[in-house]
């Protein structure tokens, strides 16, 4: 059980000097500066070349030259977010101690330097912030979901999360395909984007061959349902078999070893999710003769339960972040939000501070992609920390 309680943390940690605690590598905190840089400048860079990679490959369009220079130049920018936030931890906390409070606790340590820093999400264009802060709202949802089953007042399974994926795909394709209409769309990052509702009235259509003129596609229904079903199904094998095989590219022959057929699941899912959700609006056009944005509440619902082929806590959370996501944008947009303020940035910074905070102090029920995160943009540095932490708690009679 590693939860650093506020109690135990002040106890353990008030005193230190922040070299033993927030830099044990080294005494000297320029030094600490430097080091820190050097290693977030190598793991953010690691770190956003997978994030971009998959993004690639989930648009399942290859690039043109332009398209390829622009990725590249958005990929060094996010570069430095990442190299920024995770450098400024230790920089941060040497200053405000030299020069704002003499001690260290609970939640000036961590709390405070990674809610500033989380300004440092300027460097993303818009488009990219909305979608890097849907990202971090939806763990701080993952965080409490674990900390609820921490307290026991829920238990996770397979199956209801399964049941919130279905519901919240409902409600959030719904709103996608309302979301098509607007001029002004929100910046989503979703398996596949559903096409706008179709103008064309027609007679209903027998049998399963060509296609009923209300459709949303050219084509016959079947084409448009496999092909979307196999794109993905590719998709989601491709992404697991990379998953796989990048950790373990220097030993090439373990590395095919350890692909399997359970690899193939995320593939179902991912295949799974499309061809339903294809197959039920085709099937409702067909039989009406006329298209309506309301056909996704039941192929949304349905094509979820593919989900349960590849399951996932911070994805079945996913379909409801958007959707609060498209609901936020909407407000902008009708003026319920004036547009001049940034509570976009702010909910980032918020959502970091609080994320990264759950990291060091309730290590237990933080998301693994946070653990993961901190641990490769820092290249193990935040593991480093962490453990300094941990020691001094234990060593001061905490955790028995
Ligand atoms: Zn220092
Ligand atoms: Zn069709």
């Amino acid at each position: 059980m590693v939860e650093a309680s506020k109690f135990w943390f002040d106890k353990a940690c008030r005193a230190c000097e922040c070299s033993t605690l927030i830099h044990p590598w080294t005494y000297k905190c320029t030094d600490a500066t430097t080091t820190m840089l050097a290693s977030c400048i190598k793991g953010s860079y690691k770190f956003y070349a997978m994030v971009y990679l998959i993004q690639i490959l989930m648009r399942g369009k290859k690039l043109s030259k332009e398209q390829m220079i622009q990725q590249f130049k958005l990929y060094l920018k996010s570069g430095i977010f990442g190299l920024t936030v995770g450098s400024s931890f230790v920089t941060l906390n040497c200053i405000f101690r030299k020069l704002f409070f003499s001690q260290f606790s609970y939640y000036a340590t961590v709390l405070l330097p990674c809610t500033i820093s989380g300004v440092a999400v300027y460097l993303e264009p818009p488009y990219r912030r909305v979608l890097v802060v849907n990202l971090f709202v939806n763990l701080v949802f993952e965080y409490w979901l674990r900390t609820l089953e921490a307290k026991g007042f829920w238990r996770r399974t397979a199956g209801r999360e399964t049941l919130i994926f279905m519901l919240g795909s409902s409600i959030f394709f719904y709103l996608m395909r309302l979301e098509r209409e607007n001029t002004k769309r929100t910046p989503l990052f979703w398996f596949f984007t559903p096409p706008r509702v179709s103008k064309e009235v027609g007679e209903p259509v027998k049998g399963v061959d060509g296609r009923s003129p209300a459709c949303p596609h050219s084509g016959p229904c079947l084409n448009y349902i496999f092909r979307g079903a196999a794109q993905l199904f590719g998709v989601g094998c491709l992404m697991n078999i990379l998953r796989t095989i990048i950790p373990r590219l220097l030993t090439p022959t373990k590395a095919l070893k350890s692909l399997r057929l359970s690899h193939l699941k995320l593939g179902l899912f991912f295949g799974g999710y499309i061809g339903i959700y294809r197959l039920i609006v085709c099937l409702l056009c067909r039989a009406n003769g006329r298209d309506s944005a309301l056909y996704a509440l039941p192929a949304g619902f349905l094509a979820g339960a593919a989900f349960r082929a590849s399951p996932s806590t911070p994805i079945s959370l996913a379909p409801i972040t958007s959707t609060l996501q498209i609901l936020f944008s909407w407000a902008y947009q009708k003026g319920h939000i004036p547009e001049n303020w940034p509570l976009m940035e702010i909910l980032y910074c918020l959502c970091q501070g609080l994320l990264f905070h759950a990291r060091v102090m309730h290590e237990d029920v933080c998301p693994k992609y946070i653990i993961n995160l901190m641990h490769t943009v820092t290249s193990n540095k935040a593991d480093e920390i962490q453990a300094a932490f941990i020691q001094k708690i234990r060593a001061s009679g905490g955790f028995n």
